[in-house]
């Protein structure tokens, strides 16, 4: 690998590369200038010289680029891939001997010790998300340091870094033998299809799987359930699966219809008995009111940001008024799953949004559960914004 690129932290910024803050932010370098080529090391220094830690060029939204160590004598070489990835798998022991869950995240980023990759693990294939052009540099690396943990069935990829921070359409398989099509993953015995080289998604959320056994094992029973922003349903399977009296699933992309039939088929239920409506969640919220209908559990997971041919959706800006439509929906002592990957904002001004939304509804509430990231996505105390996902399951009161 390349000659590191000296770069200078600004003195406001060393305090915290030095507690283990491993983003590297273009307004904390001095000598920006100097960087030439994404994938290229990187060595920190501060005003005086001294050495606060290594890492590569590799432009997200987020940041220019990730640390990788703070130790002055780590090199980065195959080796130091070897030790992550090693140390990451061997983390994660209690999953690859779970037979109820065959799918779960292996490799975290930053949590993991390097920004910008995670892989995922579904049922004997590895699936590596690359989020900038640089770290797709280490590419031969990361695959060798795959290998070199043990055998798999094969090895696919998804680039995440187009221009705008979208993915990169392409032929995602590496090596190893192609995936079955789809792929069927387990997941605490439910059975979820996975297509692993089709578009940015491959069909289930992994960082909700607690959330999903929540709803199946002490929510769903008996109940009417309204899943918004269902996407391929995974909610509402859980929801089925936990014997909910019917499960109504709202999602505006055409694909969510056959992709819910097919999850609900393969976990033996019958999705003619539940609900699949192709629409804007907004359109639908005024079709519920002007129905009269209710339901006991109403779950809302929209994208952080979203726009569609009306109306522009942003979580940090729009969730308590999203709240407030489904409180008005929701039946007296029913519970609303309110879930939120946006990065932006915390888990205490989620509470804030979710306490506004109940005061405009004239409504009282009890906060009855709260979920946050599941354990193979393992996030470290020095950087806040990876610990994404805030779940709460609230209860109406009045
Ligand atoms: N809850 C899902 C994941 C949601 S992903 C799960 O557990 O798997 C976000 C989904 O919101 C996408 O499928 C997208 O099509 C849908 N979406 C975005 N804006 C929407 C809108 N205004 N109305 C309905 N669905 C919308």
């Amino acid at each position: 690998m390349n000659m590191a690129v000296k770069l200078k932290v600004k003195s406001a910024f060393v305090k915290s590369m030095k507690s283990g803050f491993p983003l590297i932010k273009k307004e904390a370098i001095l000598n920006m200038n100097d960087l030439e080529k994404e994938g290229s090391l990187i060595e920190l220094i501060d005003d005086k010289g001294m050495f606060l830690g290594k890492g590569y060029y590799g432009k997200q939204n987020k940041g220019i680029g990730w640390v990788l160590t703070q130790q002055e004598k780590e090199v980065i070489n195959q080796a130091y891939f070897d030790k992550k990835i090693k140390k990451a798998i061997d983390d994660r022991k209690g999953f690859f001997r779970d037979k109820e869950t065959t799918a779960f995240r292996v490799f975290n980023g930053e949590g993991d010790g390097i920004g910008g990759l995670t892989i995922d693990y579904f049922d004997g294939y590895f699936l590596i998300n690359w989020y900038s052009e640089g770290v797709y540099h280490f590419k031969d690396e990361v695959i060798q340091a795959i290998k070199n943990t043990g055998s798999f069935k094969g090895i696919y990829e998804k680039k995440r870094f187009a221009e705008n921070g979208t993915y990169i359409e392409d032929d995602g398989f590496i090596e190893g033998e192609r995936a079955p099509y789809p792929l069927i993953i387990k997941e605490n015995g439910m059975n979820f299809a996975v297509y692993l080289n089709e578009g940015a998604m491959v069909g289930i959320f992994l960082d909700q799987r607690d959330v999903r056994q929540a709803i199946r094992d002490k929510y769903a029973s008996g109940k009417n359930v309204l899943n918004t922003f269902s996407y391929t349903g995974a909610f509402s399977v859980a929801a089925a699966a936990g014997g909910a009296f019917k499960t109504t699933s709202v999602d505006v992309a055409n694909r969510s219809e056959s992709k819910t039939i097919e999850q609900f088929s393969l976990n033996g239920i019958d999705f003619e008995a539940q609900d699949i409506i192709v629409e804007d969640v907004f359109n639908y919220f005024k079709y519920a009111v002007r129905k009269k209908l209710v339901f006991d559990l109403v779950i809302l997971d929209p994208p952080s940001y979203a726009r569609s041919k009306k109306h522009t959706f942003s979580a940090a800006k729009d969730y308590p008024s999203l709240l407030e439509k489904a409180v008005a929906i929701t039946e007296k002592n029913g519970v609303i799953v309110a879930s939120t990957n946006c990065s932006t904002f915390g888990m205490d001004k989620f509470k804030g949004f979710i306490d506004k939304a109940f005061r405009e509804a004239g409504s009282k509430y009890k906060i009855l559960e709260e979920f946050r990231l599941p354990s193979d996505f393992k996030t470290i105390g020095t950087f806040k914004e990876g610990n994404y996902l805030k779940v709460v399951f609230i209860k109406k009161l009045t």
